[in-house]
This record gives structure tokens, C-alpha cells and sequence, in this order.
């Protein structure tokens, strides 16, 4: 089994292999597939599972079908608790859209910083990474929107939760459009998570690692 097994376009595989991932791990061998035939995923894995490219590639795949983006309106929105895994996820999007004839934009937002240098670069963004209580504000502020979302990902929801977003995410789930595929990753499961996974997930490929 390698990545162009998987349905991955080769410029795509190009970058994949340059990063030195020879095999796919068992995660994105059961993942990709089943986001590209846009179907909601649930996830149980961990940190090192190889989780981040399983849903970024086939992400970046489909997004090579969309026209360029020249608006607030970001088609994918990736929800992670800490700034850490923002720049972490944003990093392996950089790394896997280099060759992409169809250029991506990407962003990573998160709290804890000033808000005016994020809100100047997010028109046109294609895949914003972002925590929760920061996209609020930047949402507010109208530097972005998500009412036209194809692609939401709640990567580590365990841990989403157990720092306290789960009012913000509540507030983000309002906002988006209804029609849209829906990923979400978690290590550990509780009734938090499981109320989430019932609010957001529609019919899901499960996976667990
Ligand atoms: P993650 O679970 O997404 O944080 O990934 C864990 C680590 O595994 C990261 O350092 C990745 O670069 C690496 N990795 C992910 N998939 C592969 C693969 N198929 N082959 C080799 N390394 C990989």
C-alpha cells in the first residue's frame, strides 16, 4: 500500500514522499479514502498516530477542485485547543501544498497574541487553523466568516473540551452553513465528547487507532 493508492493526485504524493513518509500509516490509510468520498469521520487516536496528514491531504486533494478563494469566507476550518497544535497543523499544510498547482493559503490563529496582525492576512484564506475563543473574536470583527464552510475538523476534542471551549464551540457550530462534511479527532472519549460526536457527526466512518 502506498499514497497514490489512496486516491491522492501525484504532485501530491511528490510532496508526501519528500517529506520522507514512505508508507502510510494504518490511520490514513482508513481516512483519506473516506474523506475524499466526503464522508463525516470520527477518529479515536492519538498524538503520533499520524492523524494531521490523514485529513490535510485529502483536504488539500479536494481543494484543488475549488477556485481560488478572494473572499472572507473560508471553505476549511480546523479546530484545535492550542496554539502549539495551530502552528503544528499549519506547518504540515505548508509542507504538503508546496508543489500544488492550485495554490493554498493558510492560516493559523489562536489567542494569547495581538489580534490586528491575524485579522489583515485572513482574505482569501483556504484553510484556517484557529482556536476556538480567537476565531470567535475574529468572527465578530469580520476579518472572517464560516458560513460558507465545506470542511470543519475538531482535531483533539477530548482536549478542546477539557480546557473549557465548549461555548465557543457551541457558538461556532451555530454559524455554520448545515450542508458540510464534518471530521473530528479525539484520544480519550467521555460524555462530553460523545454529546459533541451526536451534535456534529452525520452517519460517520469510524476509525480507532
Ligand atoms: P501526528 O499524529 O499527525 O502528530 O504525526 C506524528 C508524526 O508522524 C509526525 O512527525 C509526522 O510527520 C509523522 N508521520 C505521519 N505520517 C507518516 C508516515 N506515513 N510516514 C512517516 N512519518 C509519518
Amino acid at each position: 500500500m502506498n499514497f497514490s493508492d489512496l486516491g491522492l493526485s501525484p504532485i501530491l504524493v511528490k510532496a508526501v514522499q519528500e517529506a520522507n513518509y514512505e508508507t502510510p500509516y494504518p490511520i490514513q490509510i482508513e481516512a483519506i479514502p473516506a474523506i475524499l468520498q466526503k464522508r463525516d469521520l470520527l477518529g479515536l487516536a492519538q498524538t503520533g498516530s499520524g492523524k494531521t496528514a490523514s485529513y490535510i491531504l485529502p483536504i488539500l486533494e479536494e481543494l484543488q477542485k475549488k477556485e481560488v478563494n478572494k473572499s472572507r469566507s473560508v471553505p476549511v476550518l480546523v479546530i484545535v485547543p492550542t496554539r502549539e497544535l495551530a502552528a503544528q497543523v499549519e506547518e504540515v499544510v505548508r509542507l504538503f501544498s508546496k508543489y500544488l498547482p492550485r495554490k493554498v493559503k493558510s492560516a493559523a490563529v489562536f489567542g494569547g497574541v495581538s489580534i490586528n496582525p491575524q485579522m489583515m492576512k485572513l482574505n482569501g484564506t483556504d484553510i484556517l487553523v484557529a482556536t476556538p475563543g480567537r476565531l470567535l473574536d475574529l468572527i465578530s470583527k469580520n476579518a472572517i466568516s464560516i458560513s460558507e464552510l465545506t470542511t470543519l475538523v475538531l482535531d483533539e476534542a477530548d482536549k478542546v473540551l477539557s480546557l473549557g471551549f465548549k461555548m465557543e464551540v457551541d457558538e461556532i457550530l451555530n454559524r455554520l452553513p448545515k450542508q458540510r462534511q464534518n471530521i473530528l479527532f479525539s484520544a480519550t472519549m467521555d460524555e462530553a465528547v460523545e454529546g459533541l460526536i451526536g451534535k456534529l457527526l452525520k452517519n460517520p466512518v469510524k476509525i480507532e487507532i
